[in-house]
């Protein structure tokens, strides 16, 4: 039978890829999205048919436990257990910290990691039972050597290593991997967005001289979720083009 996979931030640049990778390997594909998201979600699912894949879109605020225990229990009633758990959906509110207010500190815990805890805890006893799971979650390379005007993303990003490290230790005898992928830049809608100086300055500072397609994200994690990796936990895997390397 299929592997259920949900992906949180689903529809977003890189969750798109992920979801179309693992779709077309055969998962049985969930799209989380925002709730404020449904216009966008219903055409991304259309755009997604055309291109012969039939993944289903589930709203809900992942920043909120209530709404992540909600989601995932109408998943799991629909669909079957998941199997698979991508914790990809992400903001950023960058600010030098001099002018970093509250609210922009706790957006991006709340969205980045807290995320992390509120959507795994339920998917989570179900993989400890069933023998099989796999946690993967989407950090930065920003999480592994911090950036100037991101302390609240940065933060959060080392956080969710922390997180995979921790968990991958329970998960380890019940046949339930926890591993973190660690992009560099990628072209996504936002950095194709950037003033080309700043964009090229970003670049040429990349040791394989170009950002990352959203494509060689989803590679990492499709790895990760196969059979192929069932050693692998506790992994941080980047996928930055030799941006930082330790
Ligand atoms: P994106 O903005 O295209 O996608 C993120 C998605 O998450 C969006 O669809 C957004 O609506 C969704 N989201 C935001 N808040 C949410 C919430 N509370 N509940 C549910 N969904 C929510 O960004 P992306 O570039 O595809 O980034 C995906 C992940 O990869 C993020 O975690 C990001 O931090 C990380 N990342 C991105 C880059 C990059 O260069 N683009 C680099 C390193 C890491």
């Amino acid at each position: 039978m299929a592997r259920t996979a949900l992906v949180t931030g689903g529809i977003g640049g890189i969750g798109t890829a992920i979801c179309q990778r693992l779709a077309k390997v055969g998962y049985n594909l969930v799209a989380n999205h925002h709730p404020s998201e449904s216009e966008a979600a219903e055409r991304w699912k259309q755009e997604r048919m055309a291109e012969g894949l039939a993944i289903a879109t589930i709203a809900a605020d992942v920043s909120s436990f209530e709404e992540s225990v909600r989601m995932v229990g109408e998943i799991t009633d629909g669909q079957g257990p998941i199997d698979v758990l991508v914790n990809c959906a992400g903001i950023t509110r960058d600010k030098s910290f001099k002018k970093m207010e509250l609210d922009q500190w706790q957006a991006v815990i709340q969205v980045n990691l807290d995320s992390v805890f509120n959507v795994t805890r339920p998917v989570w006893e179900g993989m400890l039972e069933r023998g099989f799971g796999r946690v993967i979650n989407i950090s930065s390379v920003n999480g592994q050597r911090g950036q100037f005007g991101q302390a609240n993303y940065s933060a959060a990003k080392a956080g969710m290593h922390g997180f995979t490290m921790a968990l991958a230790q329970e998960g380890a005898a019940k046949g339930v991997t926890v591993n973190t992928v660690s992009p560099g830049y990628v072209e996504t809608a936002m950095t194709l967005a950037m003033d080309e100086a700043v964009r090229n300055s970003i670049v040429s500072g990349i040791p394989m001289g170009r950002m990352a397609r959203p494509e060689e994200i989803a590679a990492a994690v499709a790895f990760l979720a196969s059979d192929e990796s069932s050693y692998i936990t506790g992994a941080n895997l980047p996928v930055n083009g030799g941006l930082f390397i330790h």
